[in-house]
């Protein structure tokens, strides 16, 4: 499973955040005798398709995707030298898939700030100095050996001058995350893989902000632009956990309150996922409507793959009718009968929305 690593500054509303996630845990609803990892957080992924499908085929349930969030450790100015916490941090980023930070945007006198005054820009620059910092010192060390391989073997000189680029662009106070992915000047991660760079991983901004913040467009677009190309969420922490607490009209009332369409936690789920790099595909049936987790660009091989190994191993063909056309249709075999649904081969890669048989040797 990928996992979103939460870091964020002292006092940001990291833990207020993660006290939500966890009530919105998915495991601690179905499955009550489940281990759940005490700084885990599984929260579904939004999709009001599942209810429909269910509708249509009489499934007794729907099964979500989910998104997992990890806490990690409280990062500390220093980080990167090892100060205090620093090593263990260290270590629980690299473990993460991505990076979710939670930047402080509320005003609240007694809340105090780390570095004393609310500037959730300042607060990115923080983190990203000590993530840059610490893959400034691996490449330091990496660089040399390098240098060596790439004069024995001349398939190591490309992993060397990507790593060369990669030390310019850190110098310069950007994260490789934010590399351009095209043009001359553009780095091949993809390459950098085996040094686990901690500013390569995607990175998403969780900004806990108020009221005045949260109905404020031109204040959001400009926190959105300023952390582009990551995903920005903006959402109020400690209304997010009293939501939990509270029937639906309730909620939604609290949640017009504060300027809000929905809960943020969705928000969150859906910025989490694409960050992750992750979509969906459907199947629905009289036991369940499901959703199953994919890498964006995946197969049908591979997608049958993640419903069981001998789906892939055995993969004939997918049968694939769009969710919009079946539920135009109304049936499976009226979207047949419309020739809607499709016969893809191992090729096909998989769309969002797709609604899917696998036929398969066993
Ligand atoms: P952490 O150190 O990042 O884990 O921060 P906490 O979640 O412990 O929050 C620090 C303090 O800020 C606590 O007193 C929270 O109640 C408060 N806090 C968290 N989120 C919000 C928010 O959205 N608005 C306000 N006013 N206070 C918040």
């Amino acid at each position: 499973t990928l996992t979103l690593g939460i870091v964020g500054l002292p006092n940001v509303g990291k833990s207020t955040l993660f006290n939500a996630l966890t009530k919105a845990d998915v495991l601690a609803a179905n499955y009550p005798f489940a281990t759940i990892e005490p700084n885990v957080g599984v929260v579904p992924l939004p999709d009001p398709r599942l209810d429909r499908l269910a509708q249509l085929f009489s499934s007794v349930k729907t099964v979500p995707a989910t998104v997992s969030f990890v806490d990690i450790a409280g990062i500390v100015k220093g980080a990167s030298e090892g100060a205090g916490l620093g090593n263990k941090f260290l270590a629980n980023i690299r473990e993460a898939d991505a990076i979710c930070q939670v930047v402080r945007v509320f005003a609240d006198d007694d809340v105090v700030h780390v570095d004393g005054k609310v500037d959730p820009l300042a607060d990115v620059e923080t983190i990203n100095t000590e993530l840059i910092l610490a893959d400034l010192q691996t490449l330091e060390k990496a660089v040399p050996r390098l240098e060596k391989e790439a004069r024995n073997a001349k398939d190591r000189k490309p992993v060397l001058d990507a790593a060369k680029a990669a030390q310019v662009l850190l110098d310069s106070g950007r994260t490789l995350f934010s590399a351009p992915k095209t043009g001359s000047d553009a780095i091949d991660l993809g390459l950098l893989r085996e040094l686990s760079l901690m500013t390569t991983k995607p990175f998403l901004y969780v900004f806990n902000a108020d009221e005045s913040v949260l109905t404020d467009d031109d204040k959001r677009a400009e926190l959105t632009a300023a952390v582009a190309p990551a995903d920005a969420v903006f959402l109020d922490a400690k209304v997010e956990f009293e939501l939990l607490e509270l029937d639906e009209e309730s909620a939604l009332e609290l949640l017009e309150s504060v300027g809000q369409a929905e809960p943020g936690l969705h928000a969150l789920a859906r910025a989490g996922f694409h960050t992750l790099g992750l979509q969906t595909y459907l199947t629905a049936g009289p036991k369940e409507a499901r959703a199953w987790t994919i890498k964006q660009g995946a197969t049908a091989p591979q997608a049958a793959g993640v419903i069981h190994t001998d789906f892939e191993r055995g993969f004939i063909k997918a049968e694939i009718v769009g969710y919009e056309d079946l539920l135009e249709a109304g049936s499976v075999a009226a979207a047949r009968a419309a020739g809607k649904v499709r016969m893809e081969g191992k090729d096909y890669v998989m769309q969002d929305g797709d609604v899917v048989e696998f036929r398969f040797n066993v």
